[in-house]
């Protein structure tokens, strides 16, 4: 029986993970992690008898161990409680499906500890691609893609030589917006931005999806994962969202996958690498499908997208510097408290101001992260 932890069981991939785990029956989950909504995560408690469970919140904590007086499960609490999840010692995989840099630390930890990763936490390797890809070649432990796009790459790359790669075709709906002129997006609205055409996910990274903040955070994930620079990864606008991306080779063979948008996918096939299992659900049937159209990305619309391309190249601390602007800005875009176009302007801001540091460590990363955060409040 193969043996999961999750850090996020409460969110749109940790809940799907889940499901995932129960449609098969063969996943021993051994620890799950949740910020706060103790509710949900009693819930999985009682269905999959993890031996661990951590909420981020001390009170939460106690809330938990209260409601779970009956189960025998030990609950932890803080970034000790998601470290201790991370390295349980059960666990032959690690689920990072937390939201943000909190999820730096405890996927060193797990790969410290011989895990395997399966990769939905996409700040992490944004903001620690250089700490983070040499300890998993040092440590002998796979990073596997969860997020669509990357999990879509790792499949054209089976058994392929990774030297031969050409060109990283990342694919992108355009979101709710594409089309738009920069006039008319600096009215929406965190209604509109939430309304994501095909997929449906957590809150910031909708957000992070109108703005194309998303696919640039995406095509810095992509140069990390598949040893490429910032130039060779390509984003191509692909409004249905059936392909998930391409990778051009250097014989000028492209190679892509296909598939009805759902995130179980690339779960399920992280999980059972490099095997494939049945998946219910909906198939892609192309007579009704008819057209697959492309287009390139507006870059004087969608800012967040060149700006992106500009952290990536420069690198060291500003994709830290990036990722925090925008995370910072997203949530108070989504309490109503700044404009939509605001959420950029805060990015380029924050990026224009910070000094650099080369090849930060996870202490430089955080500090990067808190510097960003005390710029942003101290200007607007
Ligand atoms: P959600 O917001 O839906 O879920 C986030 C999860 O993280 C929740 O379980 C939340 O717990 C938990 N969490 C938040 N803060 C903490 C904390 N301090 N300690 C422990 N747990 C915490 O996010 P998504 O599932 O949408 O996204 C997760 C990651 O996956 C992100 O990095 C995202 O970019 C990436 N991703 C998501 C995709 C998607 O389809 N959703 C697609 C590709 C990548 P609680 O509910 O208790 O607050
Ligand atoms: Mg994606």
């Amino acid at each position: 029986m193969k043996k999961i932890a999750i850090l996020g069981s409460t969110g749109s991939i940790g809940t799907q993970t889940l499901e995932i785990v129960e449609q098969n029956g063969d996943i021993q989950v051994t620890a799950l992690a949740a910020g706060s909504n103790v509710r949900l995560l009693e819930q999985q408690v009682r269905r999959f008898h993890p031996s661990l469970a951590c909420v981020w919140e001390e009170e939460k904590a106690r809330e938990l161990k209260g409601l779970l007086a009956d189960e025998p499960v030990r609950v932890v609490s803080g970034m000790e409680g998601l470290l201790e999840v991370a390295a349980e010692p059960q666990a032959e995989i690690l689920v990072t499906a937390v939201v943000g840099m909190i999820g730096i630390r405890p996927t060193i930890a797990a790969m410290k500890a011989g895990k395997d990763i399966a990769l939905a936490n996409k700040e992490t390797l944004v903001t620690a691609g250089h700490m983070i890809m040499p300890l998993a070649r040092e440590r002998g432990v796979r990073i596997l893609p969860v997020d669509s796009e990357h999990s879509a790459i790792f499949q054209c790359l089976n058994g392929e030589e990774g030297r031969t790669v050409h060109k990283i075709l990342l694919t992108a709906s355009g979101g709710p917006f594409r089309g738009w002129s920069r006039e008319r997006i600096a009215g929406v609205q965190v209604e509109d931005a939430l309304k994501h055409p095909n997929w449906t996910m957590g809150r910031k990274i909708t957000i992070d999806s109108s703005t194309m903040v998303n696919k640039g955070l995406e095509v810095m994930e992509a140069r990390w994962l598949f040893g490429v620079d910032m130039d060779q990864v390509q984003v191509v606008v692909q409004p249905q969202s059936v392909i998930h991306s391409m990778v051009e080779f250097t014989d000028g063979a492209v190679m892509a996958q296909l598939g009805v948008p759902d995130m179980k996918l690339p779960i399920q096939y992280a999980l059972y690498y490099p095997h494939r299992r049945y998946l219910p659900g909906q198939r892609l049937d192309f007579a009704k499908l008819g057209t697959i159209t492309f287009e390139e990305p507006d870059t004087e619309v969608f800012r967040g997208l060149k700006l992106a391309y500009e952290a990536g190249r420069r690198g060291g601390s500003l994709p830290t510097v990036y990722n925090a602007a925008n995370e910072y800005a997203v949530a108070r875009f989504l309490k109503k408290e700044i404009s939509y176009p605001a959420i950029i302007e805060m990015i380029e801001g924050a990026m224009e101001h910070h000094q650099i540091v080369e090849q930060p460590d996870v202490e430089q990363i955080l500090a990067a992260e808190r510097e960003t955060y005390e710029y942003i409040e101290s200007r607007w």
